[in-house]
């Protein structure tokens, strides 16, 4: 186990910067997850630290040595990919036990990490088999459990659970997050998945275009977004971004208005006719229950997901291309190509500069 320090961390390709000024440290045991769009530099992370790629700015530490030219065979790290490369010739057991075998650990203490490596991933009664008799979501799993089975210091995993179908997705990410509970090693995870994001990480990446925008716990970074990119990343259905004119103590959305809450007034010092996007998380709107409110947002109905307990509706604002998806009841009766009144938690708002994306509100001390 060890600690992992990224300082100013870049690098670029002939007119590509994969990832620049990327600096964080990782407390030792800890699980932190890279999320963000394709493209956005995770996985050129993830390598830098495995030691496959070299960056060419800044400087890396594992477990308080600098191992920029530390070869990635001397690094103690293990990287599970996506594409998992099992070797076809061995039976599952010879593949456990590989990464043992070359660092020269005897038979008799392989034997023993490979049962309990095994049991722990529930593929004990496989490991007479070959690859080629494994299902994928089987496959994976002795993927990660050689992997587990050096006990490295420190675990790199790149996307591991995207070929997997949905339900051995979450069943093996409930695992995951159980053996790091077990193992306590230091795993970084990289998804572009915010759901993987939110339930896995003791703290959270968000990377977009090469750069970091938000550093924090699941909790923090959904309540907090430090702009538009990280409030509409996390989250399902994504919070709702609304453009809006501010006038008189009023946002005008596409002529309809709503009160601008006092706490924001004072806080954003808003000029009459300065535009805003407002933010507003789908489980922070509901049906108006008085059709006539001057509080409420007339929207029309676009399309109805039931979903048995709630429907989701997505839904936009008259004549506009806005989008506003929220959840109904279950029973909820409205129909496509209607108009119903909606209502806004105002004191759950969130304010984002057009231009630049960034929060204006709330905005922390810190
Ligand atoms: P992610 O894993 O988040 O999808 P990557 O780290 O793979 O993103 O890539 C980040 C950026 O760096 C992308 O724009 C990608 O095209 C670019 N990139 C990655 N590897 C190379 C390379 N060998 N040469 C040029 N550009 C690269
Ligand atoms: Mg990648």
């Amino acid at each position: 186990m060890a600690e992992v320090e990224l300082q100013n961390i870049s690098r670029k390709y002939k007119n590509v910067t994969a990832i620049e000024d990327i600096a964080f440290t990782i407390p030792n045991g800890e699980f932190w997850v890279l999320v963000g769009p394709s493209g956005c530099g995770k996985s050129t992370i993830l390598r830098t630290i495995a030691g496959l790629e070299s960056a060419t700015e800044g400087q890396l530490y594992i477990g308080g040595q600098r191992v920029d030219s530390v070869p990635a065979r001397q690094r103690d790290v293990a990287m599970v990919f996506q594409n998992y490369a099992l070797y076809p010739h061995m039976s599952v057991a010879e593949n456990l036990a590989f990464g043992l075998r070359m660092r020269g650990a005897d038979s008799a203490a392989i034997g023993q990490r490979i049962e309990r490596v095994a049991r722990s991933l529930s593929i004990e009664h496989l490991l007479e088999r070959k690859p080629k008799q494994l299902s994928g979501g089987q496959q994976q799993r002795v993927a990660l459990g050689r992997a587990i089975a050096r006990e490295p210091q420190v675990f790199l995993l790149d996307e591991p659970l995207s070929n997997l179908d949905a339900q051995l997705r979450d069943e093996t990410r409930a695992e995951l997050k159980q053996l790091h509970a077990r193992l306590g090693i230091t795993t970084i995870y990289v998804t572009h998945d915010q759901t993987e994001a939110m339930t896995l990480g003791d703290r959270i990446v968000v990377l977009d275009r090469g750069r970091i925008q938000q550093i924090g716990s699941p909790q923090e970074i959904y309540a907090q977004p430090a702009n538009r990119m990280v409030a509409t990343f996390l989250g399902s259905p994504p919070m709702n971004i609304l453009p809006a004119t501010y006038n008189n103590g009023q946002f005008n959305l596409n002529a309809q208005t709503l009160p601008c809450p006092e706490a924001i007034r004072e806080q954003l010092q808003p000029q009459n006719g300065q535009g805003f996007e407002l933010g507003i998380r789908p489980e922070e709107i509901s049906l108006s229950t008085n059709s006539d409110s001057t509080e409420d947002l007339t929207i029309h109905l676009d399309l109805l997901e039931p979903l048995g307990r709630e429907t989701l509706v997505r839904g936009s604002l008259p004549n506009s291309e806005v989008v506003l998806n929220f959840y109904a009841p279950g029973r909820f009766g409205g129909r496509r190509g209607e108009s119903v009144g909606v209502k806004l938690q105002r004191d759950r708002l969130f304010i984002f500069d057009p231009k630049s994306g960034k929060i204006l509100y709330p905005l922390t001390n810190d």
